[in-house]
């Protein structure tokens, strides 16, 4: 038999924040190690439960869901999102425009798959929600990172953006609210990004799925409501809004100028085709969602669980000695920078590893999110305080001798 080895479409396909440190904490529990885990944003493990109407909901239309639905999702599915999104004021959307998906994930690399051609360039930020990353290079494309600056709060750079755009570039790729940082952008800076895509002819791709989780007065704005003009791609989903990650449902949804992109929306339908549908019983889950009460808002005010424990990682953090971050304004993540020379870092991931063996704590390094200048690490603040207290408290252990050589 022949050895088989990955095929070069994954040379350059990398995914750490599931990566070999992941490996190696699970290797530390089963020799017995407690790990108290920062690390992935899967809300239901900390105690998020989902809504119960959800439950609900899905579990009186089980039995009715053993069959494929249409390739595009479930009417009613498809109708919550295209209503969700005409009351953000986009206009001219049909259901025709919604595609349910296993998650955003399967979307996001249906999306570029669908898109690219070799070296077709898109923009994504730095630091990103790696999957874009993947996904671009995955799909032959190049994907080319523009900044976003920390000292402002972690808006988009929009002259590095200007500054990246190529004859290549299809498409800017935006994440708002944003993970790993937290930032949510305004509306002058989208406006700035409306008026790059136009001069240049390029579509917006933007991730919200984060587009409920706001804390103190943050604003999501949905970026395709603001112009008619140009292509834009919306994706979201229930996994983080509605703490139901692993029901895997999530949608995409196109508009603005659908005429230029009649032929890519073509082969975004024969894609979903290709994959039959998206798992049928989660997708009875999003219109009781999308329409219901909004429980996610009891989470973020002021005294709900997730604020608090935002508030918490924030103050702890920046109060430990060379360590600080922008406070996140939407989101379930702080964003750490580290004062490398501070340490003597020169491999955060590394960093990261010497964090877990030495305290039983787990991060993601920042390069991890496709950042190359400065040292950083994302932490997760879901677990309740009793947990995240004194994994923060670990933290400040770790960094008060630590020096790498
Ligand atoms: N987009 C962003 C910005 C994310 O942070 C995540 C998950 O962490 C996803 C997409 C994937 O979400 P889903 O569970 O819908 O596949």
């Amino acid at each position: 038999m022949k050895t088989l080895n990955k095929s070069h479409k994954l040379d350059n396909v990398c995914y750490d924040i599931r990566g070999p440190i992941l490996d190696y904490a699970k290797k530390m529990e089963d020799e017995g190690h407690r790990i108290l885990k920062l690390n992935i944003g899967n809300p239901a493990p900390f105690g998020f439960e989902a809504p119960e109407d959800i439950l609900k909901d899905v579990i009186h239309h089980l039995p009715r869901s053993q069959g494929y639905s249409d390739a595009k999702g479930i009417y009613p599915a498809r109708v919550a999102v295209m209503q969700y999104y005409q009351q953000k004021n986009i206009k001219n959307i049909t259901v025709e425009d919604i595609i349910i998906g296993n998650g955003v994930s399967e979307l996001i690399v249906m999306a570029m798959q669908g898109l690219l051609n070799n070296n077709d360039e898109v923009l994504i930020p730095s630091p990103d929600y790696p999957l874009w990353t993947a996904a671009v290079s995955l799909s032959s494309g190049k994907p080319v990172h523009y900044l976003c600056d920390e000292s402002n709060a972690w808006q988009p750079d929009i002259a590095d953006m200007r500054s990246k755009i190529s004859d290549k570039t299809k498409a800017i790729v935006l994440i708002n609210p944003n993970n790993p940082t937290g930032a949510v952008y305004t509306k002058e800076l989208l406006g700035e990004i409306i008026e790059l895509a136009r001069e240049f002819g390029l579509a917006i791709i933007s991730d919200e799925i984060y587009d409920k989780i706001l804390y103190d007065d943050a604003q999501h704005h949905c970026i395709a409501a603001m112009a008619t003009d140009i292509f834009f791609i919306t994706l979201s989903g229930l996994s983080k809004n509605y703490r139901i990650a692993g029901f895997r449902a999530g949608w995409l949804m196109v508009s603005g100028n659908k005429g230029l992109a009649k032929n890519y929306i073509e082969g975004l339908n024969m894609l979903a085709s290709m994959r039959m549908c998206a798992n049928v019983p989660s997708q009875h889950a999003i219109q009781t969602a999308l329409g219901g009460y909004q429980s996610i808002n009891e989470l973020i005010s002021t005294g709900g669980r997730l604020k608090v424990q935002r508030d918490l990682a924030c103050n702890m953090i920046n109060a430990i000695d060379g360590l600080s971050c922008v406070v996140p304004q939407g989101a379930l993540y702080c964003f750490v920078k580290v004062a490398a020379e501070k340490f003597n870092i020169t491999n955060d991931e590394l960093m990261v590893l010497d964090l877990l063996r030495q305290e039983k704590v787990l991060v993601v390094h920042g390069s991890g999110f496709n950042l190359r200048e400065g040292c950083y690490f994302r932490l997760v603040f879901l677990p309740h305080i009793d947990e995240l207290t004194p994994a923060i408290e670990r933290i400040g252990n770790f960094f008060k001798h630590y020096k790498q050589v």
